[in-house]
């Protein structure tokens, strides 16, 4: 687990500092998948996984960096720090730092201990929650307090513009943003959200396939650019639609034969994917699990079949899971190509179920994955 004591012991050791203490949660995604950066709606929970930044300030005018996930420490001069990516997991607290400059901040000397339970690269959204809790610890150094959704842009923009990964906003914005026992729906237009409360006799099964296909960051890019093209040929006839957001299925039957037939089923899949999301959120606030979890079967048929970012592993996962008592729910979550399955399931039949899934998918595909029973978590913030 992320035990600030532990952190702080950390940092201690190595520092010889107090640190203040802050946690950023990684996220699952209950529903609405590429509907981010198409102006939609998304309804991601904060997990109960997180990553802690630990801070103090240095009067040697450096910037020290460990993460103890890594074992690895690197040092810079906070006057000459780094414009351009080095591939290296310090891009993303360097990301950040080169934005907080970009908005006139002075980046004073410090040391950062990070340590993070939030697994790395799993679509848990370790490195969202990388970015908001060194934005969090640096901007306390700095004194300043940006809201949640100003917070979470900053760090969006850290991982577009400084790391190079081309994400939405929903990853910054659940870790900055999430509440207990609820996910978000989140209108990815104007930031806007609503609770959707999760009750407290559903936990949330993140099922790991423990495989994460090399085409991740081409083929994120090709979906990218058949969901905008699929656009502007609807915008073409309707110049109001500017995001597949404000397309609408009619109008993928009246233009979609324009569309070439790769675009036409990308833009299938995030069109029904934002009514989905809608509908889901909409479920959950009426407490009618049934619905919810039927949406999250037709949005993992979708996301598989017209978005074509599943695997077999994922495929797998979620049928092994469909007759297991408890579930309510399950599809493939995350930016696809493998990573996790989300399965809402009944709280008391969780252990039971995490266990035969668990055992059901190693006899089948001969990997032993890991399963985590999560909660839907608070907001980052302060520790200590
Ligand atoms: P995801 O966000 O789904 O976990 P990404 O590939 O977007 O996957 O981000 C994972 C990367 O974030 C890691 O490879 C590493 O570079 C960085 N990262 C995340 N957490 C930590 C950490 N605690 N310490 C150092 N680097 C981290
Ligand atoms: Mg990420």
């Amino acid at each position: 687990m992320h035990d600030p004591d532990a952190l702080r012991s950390l940092h201690l050791a190595r520092f010889q500092a107090e640190p203040a203490i802050f946690a950023a949660p990684g996220r699952v995604n209950l529903i609405g998948e590429h509907t981010d950066y198409a102006e939609g709606f998304v309804m991601p929970a904060a997990i109960d996984f997180a990553t802690l930044a630990g801070i103090s300030p240095r009067s040697d005018g450096k910037v020290v960096l460990y993460s103890e996930n890594y074992a690895k420490e690197r040092s810079f001069d906070a006057s000459a720090l780094p414009t351009e990516p080095s591939h290296h997991w310090s891009d993303y607290p360097l990301g950040v730092l080169a934005i907080l400059a970009g908005e006139d901040h002075t980046i004073p000397g410090f040391s950062l201990t990070l340590w993070g339970d939030v697994p790395l690269g799993s679509g848990l959204s370790s490195s969202a929650a990388l970015e908001v809790a060194t934005a969090l610890a640096v901007t306390s150094l700095l004194g300043v307090s940006y809201p949640g959704p100003v917070l979470a842009r900053l760090c969006q923009r850290a991982e577009n513009e400084f790391v190079g990964a081309n994400c939405g906003i929903m990853d910054q914005f659940i870790s900055a943003n999430g509440a207990k026992d609820h996910a978000l729906l989140i209108d990815c237009r104007d930031l806007s959200f609503k609770l959707a409360p999760i009750p407290a006799s559903v936990a949330l099964v993140i099922a790991n396939t423990m495989v994460k296909h090399a085409v991740t960051g081409t083929e994120y890019t090709s979906r990218r650019a058949e969901v905008e093209a699929a656009c502007a040929v609807i915008a073409a006839h309707r110049p109001e639609v500017r995001f597949l957001r404000d397309a609408t299925p009619e109008d993928l039957e009246r233009w979609g034969s324009e569309m070439t037939p790769n675009s036409l089923k990308r833009a299938r899949h995030v069109i029904t994917e934002n009514l989905r999301t809608v509908a889901a959120a909409e479920a959950l606030i009426r407490h009618d699990l049934r619905e919810l979890g039927r949406l999250m079967a037709e949005a993992h048929r979708s996301y598989s079949q017209d978005f074509e970012a599943s695997c077999v592993e994922a495929d797998t996962m979620v049928a092994l899971a469909q007759d297991l008592p408890g579930l309510i729910g399950a599809r493939l979550t995350g930016g696809g190509f493998g990573g996790c399955t989300v399965n809402l399931v009944e709280m008391e039949k969780a252990p039971a179920f995490a266990a035969a899934l668990a055992e059901r998918y190693a006899t089948e595909v001969g990997i032993v994955p890991q399963i985590h029973i999560c909660h839907a978590s608070g907001r980052a913030h302060r520790i200590r």
